[in-house]
């Protein structure tokens, strides 16, 4: 089932599903500029150990959770679908 909380129009990620639903157990919103920094295993489970970044408006944030669903990455994060 899928995350009832998390609304997402980007179709392209191995996370989303039908009604523009996130399906990821959980995710990472965070700094463009941190996501940039930091490699694929960087995300939501590993979050608490994280510093926090700052963002000026919503075009400076991003889900890092994001991967394509094509991608055969999509098991380096540790995120699982619900
Ligand atoms: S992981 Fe992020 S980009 Fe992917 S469906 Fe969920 S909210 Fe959208």
């Amino acid at each position: 089932m899928a995350n009832q909380n998390i609304m997402c129009t980007v179709s392209s990620c191995h996370y989303w599903t039908q009604g523009n639903r996130c399906n990821a157990d959980q995710i990472l919103v965070t700094s463009d500029a941190m996501a940039q920094k930091q490699p694929d295993s960087i995300d939501a489970p590993r979050a608490e150990a994280l510093q926090t970044v700052s963002a000026n408006s919503s075009m400076e944030t991003c889900c890092k959770t994001f991967v394509h669903k094509n991608s055969d990455k999509t098991n380096a994060d540790g995120i699982k679908k619900q």
